[in-house]
């Protein structure tokens, strides 16, 4: 009872955040019943659509010369109500193959950092900055980036996490807007937009480079005691959407 509640006041939130952002400020007063049901032809639409919404608007992307040698997008997938979003680069050459977002060696790595603080990759939503694979998992470039944002953009703004972690330089510097390295970054808490971002070190190059997990592992336990602190674990594990 008390989750459906939520849900809908985060889909109203949702509605008239959207309202906002097409310009309406204002909704009429009006006495009595009112004409709002919460049936399927509601406007009040759950955040698993309007991530649909996204995905069918990406479409068979062709934005960027990336479309030439990916073979899959990557769209994202997870909790669309989780509080704790992750953030990646992009997709390598299993996720190209697989659709899924962090699904080789380095996202078997990821899977075991968020288990380390007792979460399940279904509770939290993961993503990258941009949405196909670079030829020879090459580093994305800035025209790669700047064609994928608003897609990441839309992404954030209907699951509206209160943290966002940033994995990797690519991925801390695009949120956070900076050139700064991501060993400067990592570790601390930035703010965009009243969203935390937490950037750490990239799960690929904790392969490369062992010994830097036990930063990560401090990372992760910042991540676990603010969300504690604010009472903001994931919510129920909803439909998984890719
Ligand atoms: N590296 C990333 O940044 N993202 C993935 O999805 C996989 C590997």
């Amino acid at each position: 009872m008390g989750h459906k509640v939520e849900e809908i006041l985060a889909d109203l939130k949702y509605y008239l955040q959207y309202l906002r952002d097409m310009g309406i400020e204002a909704l009429p007063a009006s006495e009595g019943r009112s004409d709002m049901t919460f049936n399927h032809s509601s406007p009040l639409r759950s955040k698993a659509l309007a991530l649909d919404d996204i995905r069918r608007e990406l479409g068979d992307c062709k934005r960027c010369k990336l479309h030439r040698t990916r073979r899959t997008i990557v769209f994202g997938e997870g909790n669309e109500r989780a509080k704790l979003m992750l953030i990646g680069e992009g997709p390598g050459f299993d996720e190209d193959l697989q659709g899924r977002p962090f699904v080789g060696k380095a996202g078997q790595l990821l899977t075991r950092i968020l288990h380390s603080i007792h979460l399940q990759r279904e509770e939290v939503y993961i993503t990258n900055i941009i949405k196909c694979r670079p030829p020879h998992n090459r580093n994305p470039e800035p025209d790669e980036i700047n064609t994928c944002n608003p897609f990441l953009t839309k992404q954030i703004h209907v699951i509206q996490p209160k943290i966002i972690c940033a994995l990797g330089t690519f991925s801390a510097q695009t949120l956070l807007k900076t050139d700064t390295k991501i060993t400067a970054l990592r570790g601390r808490f930035h703010d965009m937009a009243g969203i935390k971002i937490f950037p750490t070190y990239h799960p690929a190059y904790l392969l490369r480079n062992p010994e830097r997990k036990r930063e990560v592992w401090e990372d992760m336990k910042q991540i676990s005691q603010w969300m504690k602190e604010n009472d903001e674990l994931a919510q129920p594990v909803g439909e998984r959407r890719r």
